[in-house]
């Protein structure tokens, strides 16, 4: 990165710590309460709020609702961040996020840009030790593009035109508003090790902020695989990211379990309730002289005998 670009910055300039301790957790509590109650939601956040209902509870119920993925009530309640310093290829990726967001970005056609060095070197270019000054190449094709910006608007050429010359590594600035709920999503997503690493580090950034402010919310701010108990990317079959095993190892360890070739040492792992769980196999009857054994291996399902269609997983 050239030694005066500003570094990749995400703070959170809306709800103040105060603000989130006083309101927050109220407010997404009388939503959920308001489904189980009788009483009226008023009567609910007047409690909530004075803490006759202490923390502790809200917190209880709260967590139960959001775990059994009852995302609505946790709209209520929004973020704001500014976030400076990130380029071109991170925000084009932020913006895909649709469902509970608001963007507003600094502008290339009202902004004609003077300075010419906010841009980003991804590390694995500046400090990649690359043959054929590769790194030097790359710093100084930037750096022609934008002296080329500049002679293009002297020409009197429109910024919104001459900043087609622009690459991907162009720095940005944005304002982000979203709720809870859409940032619980755009975590999983980006904080995942499968996530490109400028973004995963500005998820990080604001994972750091909204912990400064709650951890209680910020402890919701996880790679997917977390809440999920597994991880269901494509790219890690081979389980090189190692947070949780991958769906396809937890179906095979589960196939080979309704097969009855794994047992159960401590306890049980799959409730005794669970309608999935293997019934004791049938006991084989003698086989009689000149009865024909099958030579074929059956189908799980076939050799558990008691497995119903609706049991197939
Ligand atoms: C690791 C990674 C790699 C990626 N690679 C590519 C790529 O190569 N090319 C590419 O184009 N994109 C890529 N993306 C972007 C990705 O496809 C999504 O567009 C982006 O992550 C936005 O997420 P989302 O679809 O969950 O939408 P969000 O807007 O974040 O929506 C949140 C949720 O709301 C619901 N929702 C939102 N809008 C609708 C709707 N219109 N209809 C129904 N339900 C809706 C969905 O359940 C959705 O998951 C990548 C993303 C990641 C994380």
């Amino acid at each position: 990165m050239p030694s005066n670009a500003p570094a990749l910055s995400a703070k959170l300039i809306f709800p103040t710590k105060e603000i989130v301790e006083e309101y927050y957790l109220p407010i997404i509590y009388t939503a959920c309460r308001t489904c189980y109650s009788e009483q009226v939601p008023d009567k609910i956040w007047d409690r909530a709020v004075s803490r006759e209902t202490a923390d502790e509870k809200q917190q209880s119920l709260v967590r139960k609702v959001m775990e059994s993925g009852h995302g609505s009530t946790i709209e209520h309640v929004n973020f704001t961040f500014a976030i400076s310093g990130v380029t071109r290829t991170l925000s084009h990726q932020l913006v895909r996020h649709r469902a509970g967001t608001a963007f507003d970005q600094q502008s290339q056609r009202y902004v004609s840009f003077k300075k010419r060095d906010n841009y980003t070197v991804p590390d694995s270019i500046a400090n990649g030790d690359l043959p054929d000054d590769l790194a030097g190449r790359f710093q100084r094709a930037v750096d022609d593009n934008l002296d080329l910006y500049g002679q293009l608007l002297q020409a009197e050429v429109p910024a919104e035109d001459a900043r087609f010359i622009f690459p991907n590594a162009m720095q940005t600035n944005l304002i982000m508003t979203v709720n809870l709920r859409q940032l619980i999503h755009m975590s999983g997503l980006r904080l995942c090790t499968m996530a490109q690493w400028e973004i995963r580090q500005l998820f990080k950034q604001i994972r750091h902020e909204v912990f400064r402010v709650s951890p209680f919310f910020g402890s919701f701010l996880v790679p997917k695989c977390v809440p999920l108990g597994y991880c269901d990317e494509m790219g890690n079959r081979d389980e090189h990211c190692r947070i949780k095993p991958h769906r396809d190892t937890v179906m095979a360890v589960w196939e080979a379990y309704r097969g009855g070739s794994l047992e159960e040492t401590d306890g049980p792992v799959v409730p005794e309730t669970s309608p999935f769980r293997p019934r004791s196999r049938r006991v084989p009857l003698p086989v009689a002289d000149g009865d024909v054994r099958p030579t074929h291996r059956e189908p799980v399902g076939a050799q558990l005998g008691q497995a119903g269609d609706s049991d197939r997983v």
